[in-house]
């Protein structure tokens, strides 16, 4: 089958278009048929390597993916072949402590499709058949193929995690990105304010667009935490979603209220950040942590997706065969929601 897949750690000339074996599944799994994949910044750190993963090469890439099931383990039930489903990216072992208590993403041995086992960005993929739920019906493949990684990501961070409340107001980071975006969309659906910050006009407008409420431009804007407080008439956010790392640590401590909540994803900006623990306690500050979700949560994701019809917002569509170009746009912060690739577009 053909699958973009790396033989070695590297840039982007790394990044192969080619024939790999075709998956069989384990007696617990799937094959499905890929119809659009999308990508995550996952990829990118896939590809470069970074102390730790050790991968048996070749390795295909890729997280999100909608298809059709082909085939059917032993142990799976056979009907749910033909049936167009959304991949849950989330790989965990079912029996630990964590996973017992439904926080499949807390897994002691939690890892990713595309990061713990060949990836999406392949006509055909195997994965635990329990990862796989039926399409929402008000998405084309491309949309779908860009709810999993992001949507499931803000969603646990939203809602498990922040606590976010009708009436809260939210701040976001750099809107633009999957998850950034997943979270204005998702807040927006569960009737909070939510202010947007960005270096790009053209982003804050396409937020806006979206529903985003309040809009920072961090190239005029000297001090964003400021203008925080100037939106919330000096009371602060009631939360942060950040997925971006230690660029904007020192900015979400000075814009929460007290009591306030951050929830971190990601360290696109670094990973590590001074704490102010006067600052912490004085003001009653929540930090959080959060990664993917677990499949109670992707199930809840995609009832309300699907109940309120919501579409994720796409940047741009590539053929498999321009992988490379696709993350190269990626690798550059241009984009503006998912950038998806195309398979069989059925
Ligand atoms: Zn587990």
């Amino acid at each position: 089958m053909r699958a973009a897949h790396i033989t070695s750690h590297g840039e982007l000339d790394q990044l192969t278009i080619g024939d790999v074996s075709d998956p069989k599944p384990a007696s617990d799994e799937v094959v499905v048929e890929v119809a659009a994949a999308a990508l995550n910044h996952l990829d990118i750190w896939v590809r470069k390597g970074r102390p730790g993963l050790t991968l048996t090469f070749p390795h295909v890439l890729g997280s999100d993916a909608t298809g059709t099931v082909a085939e059917t383990g032993a142990g799976v039930d056979s009907s749910l072949k033909g049936r167009r489903v959304v991949l849950n990216p989330g790989l965990w072992c079912g029996h630990c402590e964590w996973c017992l208590r439904g926080d499949h993403s807390e897994c002691s041995t939690y890892s990713i499709v595309g990061l713990g086992r060949w990836g999406t960005f392949s006509q055909r993929v195997a994965v635990p058949a329990v990862c796989v739920s039926p399409a929402p019906e008000h998405l084309n493949a491309h949309e779908a193929a860009a709810l999993p990684l992001a949507y499931l990501t803000a969603w646990r961070m939203l809602t498990t995690r922040g606590q976010l409340e009708a009436g809260e107001t939210l701040l976001i980071h750099g809107i633009g990105g999957g998850v950034a975006i997943a979270g204005l969309q998702l807040a927006k659906l569960k009737g909070a304010r939510v202010i947007v910050s960005s270096s790009k006009e053209q982003k804050l407008k396409r937020a806006g667009e979206l529903g985003a409420d309040d809009f920072i431009d961090y190239s005029k804007t000297q001090d964003v935490a400021a203008e925080v407080k100037r939106i919330t008439n000096g009371r602060g956010v009631d939360l942060v979603l950040d997925t971006t790392g230690a660029g904007t640590w020192p900015i979400n401590f000075a814009s929460v209220r007290k009591g306030g909540r951050i929830v971190h994803c990601g360290v696109t900006a670094g990973k590590i950040a001074e704490v102010d623990i006067g600052a912490l306690y004085w003001n009653h500050i929540t930090v959080m942590g959060s990664t993917m979700g677990s499949q109670g949560e992707f199930q809840g994701l995609v009832a309300a997706v699907g109940a309120a019809k919501m579409k994720p917002v796409i940047d741009k569509i590539f053929p498999l065969a321009e992988a490379r170009a696709a993350q190269e746009r990626m690798e550059t912060g241009e984009q503006f929601g998912k950038i998806v690739l195309e398979v069989s577009g059925k």
